[in-house]
């Protein structure tokens, strides 16, 4: 459907950020040469190479988390939590000063739309070095012991889909509480987190108490398979997070994990349905589906579905799909060549196994990673695109007759880490919420964020919380 608007260009302005042409890892609270090959960030929406990232071995993993148990022993867990807290509150002041910087990089580096990383991710990281800040001074009154104590030095590895977001939900509540910790980035995304290493040298933090090493899966193994951590926080594939827990059983780390999921967005027939179809298109298509929590099957009432599945094709078709940096972008690109052959490939699984495809007809930009907003209906539970991780801008479609069929169909699934329900009764939201498998549960909302509320999965989507005051228990002992 042709767009009844003409959008001018709106692009948000380069010239905020100074990317330099190459980066070394951060450890001790300097850059440092990295001893692995080096490698290259690009712009998943041009292709253009951003920067060349040092590669850390393992000798240099090993020097990183020295540096944290050092800055754990000498400095940090000897500093009153108030303390602490000053410089948390002084990271957080920072984030919010240099937010445009950050935004503009996030969305260079990683292909999502400035609109999010302006409007959603930044803001969230902020407001989450302020929600802990506020912490840091008064664990005794969490409910995790009268005297909770910081665990050592943590390994973070996180995911490309959310760079600094996920920097911000690991390293707040570990700081907080007292810990040093090292973090990985995920290859595809390390110049957010470059920056706030640049954060933490304005910040003033003590040398050791954040370090990051860049890299790739073997960084993160060399990091998770250290003796000296204490702690192990990982966010990324169910497969990798189960090849962690296998290589950390039997010793003394503590591990979280945030895994995948395959959430339930479930459309009862009183539902506002402009409004669920709004909260569908967010479910689905916020961050081109790069969301482990995303709406990525759709589970509505079949009295209703005809009429809603042609409102949210109407509605998908107003999308914008294209520059990142430029304002009114709704869909960026997707975030590296690997990940677009993983969505095309489980797509045309869906082909084959019978379903329907339908997409938003657009003009994809030659260069770049791009995959249009699709939905999928005829699909049934046993399709492999209604079971497996798209991790993509695809939904798929499934009806239901009775709330007792919504529920089984919705708890039919190795994950659990989040759910949608959309009706006017507030005895059907309360039943559903309480019997769905989901570590969260929206209700008549979708994809919405906050530092204060614990995020985290059943089943395969792993375990542990982040965020509230839940959070601070993976870094207390
Ligand atoms: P991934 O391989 O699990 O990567 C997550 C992080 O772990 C990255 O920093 C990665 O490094 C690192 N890593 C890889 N292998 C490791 C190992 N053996 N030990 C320690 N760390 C290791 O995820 P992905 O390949 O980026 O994405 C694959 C699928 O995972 C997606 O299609 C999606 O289904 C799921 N995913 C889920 C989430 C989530 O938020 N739950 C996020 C991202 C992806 P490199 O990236 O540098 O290789
Ligand atoms: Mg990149």
């Amino acid at each position: 459907m042709p767009s009844p608007f003409e959008y001018a260009p709106a692009p948000e302005s380069r010239a905020v950020v100074d990317i330099k042409p190459s980066y070394g890892l951060f450890i001790n609270g300097e850059f440092v040469d990295g001893h692995g090959a080096s490698f290259k960030t690009i712009s998943p929406a041009t292709e253009e190479v951003l920067a060349e990232i040092a590669e850390a071995d393992e000798a240099d993993v090993d020097a990183a988390v020295r540096a944290a148990r050092t800055a754990y022993d000498k400095v940090w867990s000897r500093l009153p939590g108030r303390e602490r807290a000053k410089y948390l509150y002084r990271i957080a002041r920072i984030i919010q000063e240099r937010s445009r910087e950050l935004a503009v990089l996030e969305s260079l580096d990683n292909g999502k739309p400035i609109k999010e990383s302006r409007d959603v991710d930044v803001p969230i990281v902020a407001a989450h070095f302020f929600y802990y800040a506020g912490w840091a001074d008064k664990l005794e009154y969490a409910g995790h012991g009268a005297d909770p104590r910081a665990l050592g030095v943590a390994a973070q590895v996180i995911p490309w889909n959310f760079p600094l977001l996920m920097l911000a939900w690991k390293i707040a509540p570990a700081l907080a509480c007292g810990n040093t910790v090292v973090l990985k980035p995920a290859e595809t995304t390390p110049l957010t987190a470059l920056l706030f290493a640049e954060i933490c040298q304005q910040a003033d933090l003590p040398p050791g108490v954040v370090n990051i090493v860049t890299g790739a899966g073997g960084t993160g193994q060399a990091l998770v398979g250290h003796p000296g951590v204490d702690k192990v926080a990982f966010t990324g594939s169910t497969a990798v997070g189960k090849a962690i827990a296998r290589s950390v059983a039997g010793t003394s780390k503590r591990v979280t994990l945030e895994l995948g999921g395959k959430a339930a967005n479930i459309v009862f027939d009183d539902a506002p349905i402009d409004q669920a179809v709004e909260g569908i298109v967010d479910g689905i298509f916020f961050n081109q589906g790069h969301v482990c929590c995303a709406g990525s099957r759709l589970l509505v009432q079949e009295s209703i579905a005809e009429d809603l599945l042609e409102r949210l094709k109407a509605r998908m078709s107003t999308l914008r799909m294209g520059d990142p940096l430029d304002k009114n972008t709704d869909i960026g690109a997707i975030n590296s060549g690997e990940q677009l052959k993983r969505i095309r490939e489980l797509s045309e699984v869906g082909d084959a196994e019978g379903a329907e495809r339908w997409e938003v007809a657009c003009e994809l930009p030659t260069k770049g990673f791009w995959f249009p907003p699709t939905l999928f209906t005829g699909v049934s539970q046993a399709h492999r695109i209604a079971r497996e991780e798209i991790f993509g801008p695809v939904l798929s479609v499934l009806t239901f007759r009775t709330p007792a069929e919504a529920l089984e169909k919705a708890n039919n699934t190795p994950y659990g880490l989040s759910a949608g329900v959309w009706t006017e009764k507030g005895s059907l939201i309360l039943k559903m919420a309480s019997s769905l498998r989901a570590g969260v549960v929206w209700a008549n909302t979708f994809n919405k964020f906050d530092p204060t509320s614990p995020f985290g999965g059943y089943k395969e989507s792993g375990y542990g919380r982040e965020g509230g005051r839940h959070g601070l228990e993976a870094y207390l002992k």
